[in-house]
């Protein structure tokens, strides 16, 4: 960062020229390519849309993300990934590409938690591949993505970068605050780390092959510290690693296309200190032990799992440690159910009365999103202090040592809504959390209704829905802050705001449940499961569901429909609330409703 110069790490493969050193500025925003490359060019180095603020340095293009086997070699007492490590990436051309990228944050300035990792090969299709790290540059720098300007790699919260030097470029990267503490802006104009792994195959992958990427790594894995001063990703245990991603550490402990679009089945072999165990994504295959070696004198233990549904970058799961490990079917689905060792055992016992309910949170959930998407559901409870608990894909990961029934609600919530049905980009967290969000508000309505009858009583029903209506208004009621930052539009600093990202969508479901009537809110949810299941959704493609199953096909409800996402998603209003929040609620609820006459919107 000193000198504020584009910095350039060239690793390992001494002697060999790395050819973007030499490029003069490009003219083209998508790498033009040179005479002699037969229309061939650099895949983009970023998945984010021209003008993001929220880490727009991450995702890579021209090729898309087909399986990843990640081959862990661990030493769980020394944490270290030893020589034989490595991922083995397979993917599909989207165009002719004479170099392509990937995310890993091998080294940070968190230097006790951070990782501390050196690449040592990458091959493409088995022939040793030319590397180097760049920093990121802004989306749609019109100077290309070499630009020289130090300008271009910047860090900020906010689009322009501002900062001590007016810098009026878009941001490059969200700002790694070094603690929760840390003002929003406090590392505004600070360049940007050089996290982009750049590869350049020894001949241009052609448009439409499909292609592999081994890269081998050692080091130290660790966490990555974000735009709002939390840290997430591979957080030390007592003895191994725990670990939790969200939004974008899983290149803290390995290679990939980061974005959660880029959706690759997933393979683990890892091998690993005997005696400890690899809990990852999936379904358990394997586990075979090994004698004592050089690197593990007292022998090894290599686990496999099998993920044959696609995972997004920041849901997958691969701790290390003293865990046990309990597996048993349910409804055809396999629930895995693990504990460190390290949890006391009356702790653990608690742990397992709340675990053991997850086939029934499931059963229930499935009644308004339809068939659980995955083969498999569990539960790991590491012992670090993570900042937040995550829905990792088939294996919720709670931090702390302990569970809880609300939260177990929410994160088995997101195995349909985040994990099956991904967002389009960092901007729509709120989507899904507002649905997980809406599940913690179903799960007390459910209390309500068991209560006084449960689901077969009228009284039961009423109950439930009264239970809706008043957390609704509750939040509908809010004041101060909670309305002014857009759910749809958030600063790296806010992504995980309380009121933006939870409690406001996931009211504006409870509404969007009125308006359309309980059936069609169902039949909509359902369909986005089938549509967009295995893959991501746009908010345009989210809110076209919705307008599909309004039940009054009218001009003018349609109109207001529109207008409620409007207000619901994309609207930032002055403090206060009261008149600065959103005016359209719906049937029932606090405010003005939605239509003007049953079945009218005047
Ligand atoms: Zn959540």
């Amino acid at each position: 960062m000193a000198g504020r110069r584009l910095s350039i790490a060239v690793a390992a493969c001494a002697g060999l020229v790395v050819p973007w050193l030499g490029l003069a500025p490009l003219t083209s925003p998508a790498d033009a390519s040179p005479a002699g490359n037969g229309g061939c060019s650099a895949g983009a180095r970023t998945l984010s849309p021209p003008g993001s603020r929220l880490y727009p340095e991450t995702g890579n293009g021209g090729y898309t993300s087909l399986h990843t086997l990640v081959h862990l070699v661990y030493n769980a007492t020394t944490n270290r990934f030893l020589p034989g490590n490595r991922v083995l990436l397979t993917d599909r051309a989207t165009q002719c590409l004479t170099s392509f990228s990937l995310d890993f944050e091998r080294r940070s300035a968190n230097t006790s938690a951070g990782p501390d990792m050196a690449v040592s090969s990458v091959t493409v299709n088995g022939h040793p591949a030319r590397f180097g790290f760049v920093q990121p540059t802004y989306p749609g720098d019109p100077n290309g993505q070499d630009d020289p300007d130090p300008a271009a790699h910047e860090a900020s919260q906010t689009n322009p970068v501002g900062g001590p030097d007016n810098n009026p470029l878009p941001p490059a990267c969200s700002p790694e605050l070094p603690n929760t503490d840390a003002v929003a802006n406090s590392l505004d104009g600070t360049q940007c780390p050089a996290n982009k792994l750049v590869i350049t195959p020894r001949a241009p992958i052609r448009d439409g092959s499909v292609f592999t990427v081994t890269v081998r790594y050692t080091g130290r894995p660790g966490v990555h510290n974000d735009g709002d001063g939390t840290t997430e990703g591979w957080f030390r245990a007592p003895d191994g690693g725990f670990v939790t991603t969200e939004p974008v550490a899983s290149e803290d402990w390995m290679p990939l296309n980061d974005y959660p679009t880029a959706k690759p089945t997933y393979d683990f072999s890892d091998t690993v200190t005997e005696g400890r165990t690899v809990i990852a994504n999936g379904v358990l295959v394997s586990v075979q032990h090994h004698p004592a070696s050089r690197e593990f004198p007292g022998g090894s233990v290599t686990w496999n799992w099998h993920s044959a549904a696609p995972i997004a970058s920041y849901l997958v799961e691969d701790s290390v440690g003293n865990y046990s490990l309990t597996a048993r079917t349910v409804g055809g689905i396999t629930f895995y159910q693990v504990q460190d060792t390290a949890i006391k055992a009356a702790q653990q016992e608690k742990n397992l009365a709340i675990m053991n309910m997850q086939p029934d949170i499931t059963q229930f959930e499935s009644q308004f999103n339809g068939p659980y998407p995955f083969t498999s559901g569990g539960i790991i409870i590491g012992t670090p202090d993570a900042s937040f608990d995550e829905e990792m894909q088939t294996m919720i990961a709670f931090a702390g040592g302990t569970i809880d029934t609300d939260t177990l609600y929410h994160e088995n919530m997101h195995q349909w809504w985040g994990d099956n049905v991904s967002e389009g980009g960092y901007h729509m967290t709120f989507f899904k959390e507002g649905l997980a969000t809406l599940a913690e508000f179903l799960y007390h309505a459910r209390l309500a209704e068991n209560a006084v009858g449960g689901p077969s009583s009228a009284k039961g029903r009423a109950a439930f829905q009264a239970s809706l209506v008043r957390q609704f208004n509750q939040i509908y009621g809010s004041t101060g802050d909670f309305w002014t930052a857009a759910p749809s539009n958030p600063a790296p600093f806010g992504l995980f705001s309380d009121s933006a990202t939870y409690n406001r969508p996931g009211a504006a479901y409870i509404a969007l449940r009125q308006i359309l009537g309980p059936g069609n809110f169902t039949r909509a949810l359902r369909q986005i499961q089938r549509t967009y299941g295995g893959a991501s959704i746009s908010e345009a493609q989210l809110e076209a569901v919705f307008h599909r199953w309004l039940p009054v096909h009218s001009g003018a409800c349609q109109e207001r429909l529109g207008e409620f996402f409007t207000q619901w998603s994309d609207t930032a209003y002055p403090p206060g609330g009261g008149a600065n929040r959103p005016v359209i609620t719906g049937p029932g609820l606090a405010g003005p409703g939605f239509y003007s006459a049953p079945g009218v919107c005047a």
